[in-house]
């Protein structure tokens, strides 16, 4: 479930990537269209290339954002996962194990204390 939803996540970033990429591509070209539309006097040109890289800014800002909140998600889910692994369940069998109990019931594994207190 959760193995899922961060690889769906991580799916979305690297869509977000490239879409940023796609914009910023298009911000990159927009330069050159209105610096002719400038020399040459040519509005049409210049408004073009205005209309291009003002999408463009909006576009990549916007992925930028959803990018950024992506990430923001995936890092809490993967803290999630280390807290309950680390806190619940045996390193060794995955069995489930109270919380204050130093060795697995089921394989008997010494269950890292320290480790558990820091998180
Ligand atoms: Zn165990």
């Amino acid at each position: 479930m959760a193995r899922k939803a961060k690889k769906e996540l991580q799916h979305k970033i690297s869509e977000a990537d490239r879409y940023r990429r796609a914009a910023l591509a298009g911000l990159i070209l927009s330069a050159p269209l209105i610096i002719l539309g400038i020399l040459l006097s040519l509005d049409a040109l210049l408004i073009l290339g205005y209309a291009i890289f003002i999408t463009c800014t909006a576009i990549t800002s916007f992925f930028t954002a959803m990018r950024w909140q992506y990430a923001k998600t995936l890092r809490s889910l993967m803290k999630e996962a280390q807290k309950t692994t680390s806190v619940n369940e045996c390193p060794r069998c995955g069995t489930r194990i109270t919380k204050h109990s130093g060795y697995c019931r089921r394989c008997g594994k010494k269950i890292n204390v320290r480790a558990r207190t820091l998180k």
